[in-house]
C-alpha cells in the first residue's frame, strides 16, 4: 500500500500509468509547505493562485469550526441560510453596484459553464437560440469542463483531441500592447471585423481581464478591455469578465476591471475567494441581464448540489475580511514593488526572454521550455515550491510574504535558470 499514490492516483495533467515525482505534503502553515521528510518550502504558487493569507489561518481555523458546529451543509435549493446572506452582503460591498445578482456553485470552471449559460438563456427566445457561439481571445484560460474548455486557447487547451464533441467557439489574436505601454488601437480590428460579420450568432466575449493567467501568464494594456466594451454594446453582445484567478486583489486592484473604468456584464471569481480553504466560486452578473435570463417567465436552468455550501460562504466571509484588516493593497503594492526591482535581475541571463509583474505576480518567460524534473529539483533544493509551465517560471506569493521571502524565492528562479541553462 506504500505506492498508493504512484500506482493509483491521477494528479493534474500528468500520467498514472507512469507517474512523475510527487512530494508529499505533511501539513501546511504561513508561507510554508511542510514535506513529509522534514523539508520546509516557500509556496510561491499560493497552491494556484488561491492560499492569499497563507496556510493555517487561526482566524479563518477558528470560523471554520465555529460555523461546523452549526452546520456543515444544507441544501439550497428552497433553503437558506445567514452564511450565504453574510457572503453576498460582503461582496454586494466591494463589487460594482451594477454587478448584483449573485450564483454560487463549486468550482471555477463550473462558473465558467454557469456565465455561457447565463448568456445563451439571455438570448434565447421562446423556441429559438438566437446568438449561440462565443468569442474570445488566444492564449486565455477558463477551466477544464466541455463549456470553458471551449473557450480556452486551442492550442494549449488541446481542442484537437475533443474536436468533435466540443463547441465551436471564434477565436481572435491575443491582446499585444503591454500593460504600462502605449495601446496600438489597431489590435482590435481583428475582432472589430470579426463582430461586424457574425455578431448574429455571437452572444458573448469572454476573456480573462489584463492578466492571461494559465494560458501564457500575460500582462496588457487595459484599453483594448476598453474597446470590447464599446464593440459588444455596439452588436448586442455581452462581456464576460473571467476573475477566477486575478480576482481578491491579485493585480493591485480589487478586481482586475478595476483597472479599466468599465464593468463587464457577467463576472466569474473563485481560487482566492475562500482564501484557498475550500473549493467555491461564483458568478455574477447585472440587472439587465438577469431580466433578459428571465424573460417569458425563462429561469437560469443549474443547481449544484453544494451550491452555497455554509461553510464554505462563512470561510469566503472571513477570507474577505481578513484582506482589509491585513490592509492587502499595502501589501501586494509592497510585493509589485518587490518583484519589480529584484525578480528583473533574471533579465541578465541568456536563457531569459521576459520579466513582467503585476500586483502580485511575477513571471519569467524562458526561449526554451522548463524541464520539469530538474526545475522541481532545483528549486526544492533551495527552499521553494514553484511549479513551471512550458516556457513559464511564474510565482503568485501569499500577501503575507515578507521581502525575505519573496528574496528566497527570486534567488531560487535565478540559480534553477542557470542551472537549467547548462
Ligand atoms: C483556475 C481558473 C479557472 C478554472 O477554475 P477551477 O476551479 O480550476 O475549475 C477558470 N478561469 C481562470 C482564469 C482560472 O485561473
Amino acid at each position: 500500500m506504500e505506492n498508493i499514490d504512484k500506482e493509483h492516483i491521477w494528479h493534474p495533467y500528468a500520467s498514472v500509468l507512469n507517474p512523475r515525482s510527487t512530494f508529499k505534503v505533511e501539513s501546511a502553515d504561513g508561507v510554508y509547505l511542510k514535506l513529509e521528510d522534514g523539508t520546509s518550502l516557500i509556496d510561491g504558487m499560493s497552491s494556484w493562485w488561491s492560499v492569499i493569507h497563507g496556510y493555517n489561518n487561526e482566524t479563518i481555523n477558528t470560523a471554520i469550526n465555529e460555523q461546523t458546529s452549526k452546520m456543515s451543509h444544507v441544501m439550497f435549493g428552497g433553503l437558506t441560510h445567514e452564511p450565504a446572506i453574510e457572503l453576498t452582503k460582503k461582496l454586494l460591498n466591494i463589487l460594482d453596484d451594477e454587478l448584483k445578482y449573485v450564483f454560487y456553485s463549486d468550482s471555477g470552471s463550473v462558473a465558467i459553464e454557469i456565465a455561457m449559460k447565463m448568456a445563451l438563456q439571455y438570448f434565447y427566445k421562446e423556441g429559438q437560440n438566437r446568438k449561440n457561439r462565443f468569442l474570445t481571445v488566444k492564449r486565455g484560460y477558463h477551466g477544464d469542463t466541455f463549456g470553458a474548455m471551449s473557450v480556452c486557447d486551442p492550442v494549449t487547451g488541446m481542442h484537437s483531441i475533443f474536436s468533435e464533441f466540443m463547441a465551436k467557439n471564434y477565436f481572435v489574436s491575443e491582446p499585444k500592447s503591454k500593460f504600462d505601454g502605449d495601446f496600438d488601437k489597431s489590435e482590435l480590428d481583428e475582432v472589430t471585423k470579426l463582430l461586424e460579420e457574425k455578431n448574429e450568432e455571437i452572444a458573448a466575449i469572454i476573456i480573462e481581464p489584463i492578466v492571461q493567467g494559465a494560458g501564457g501568464m500575460r500582462i496588457y494594456h487595459k484599453d483594448y478591455l476598453v474597446g470590447l466594451r464599446e464593440l459588444c454594446d455596439k452588436f448586442d453582445v455581452l462581456l464576460i469578465f473571467d476573475e477566477i484567478a486575478t480576482g481578491f486583489g491579485r493585480t493591485g486592484k480589487l478586481f482586475a476591471y478595476e483597472h479599466t473604468g468599465i464593468i463587464p456584464d457577467i463576472l466569474t471569481i473563485g481560487k482566492a475567494l475562500t482564501g484557498g480553504y475550500m473549493t467555491m466560486a461564483a458568478t455574477i452578473t447585472t440587472q439587465k441581464v438577469a431580466e433578459g435570463i428571465e424573460k417569458d417567465g425563462n429561469i437560469l436552468m443549474h443547481g449544484p448540489t453544494f451550491m452555497g455550501n455554509p461553510l464554505a460562504c462563512k470561510v469566503a466571509s472571513t477570507s474577505i475580511d481578513l484582506l482589509f484588516k491585513n490592509n492587502w493593497e499595502e501589501n501586494v503594492l509592497r510585493i509589485e514593488k518587490y518583484l519589480k526591482e529584484n525578480l528583473s535581475i533574471c533579465e541578465e541571463l541568456d536563457d531569459v526572454k521576459e520579466v513582467r509583474v503585476i500586483g502580485a505576480i511575477g513571471v519569467v518567460e524562458l526561449y526554451k521550455n522548463v524541464d520539469m524534473e530538474i526545475a522541481t529539483k532545483e528549486f526544492i533544493k533551495r527552499g521553494v515550491w514553484i511549479r513551471p509551465f512550458m516556457k513559464l517560471i511564474y510565482i503568485m506569493p501569499p500577501y503575507i510574504s515578507t521581502e525575505d521571502e519573496l528574496q528566497k524565492i527570486i534567488d531560487a528562479i535565478y540559480g534553477t535558470i542557470k542551472v537549467l541553462n547548462k
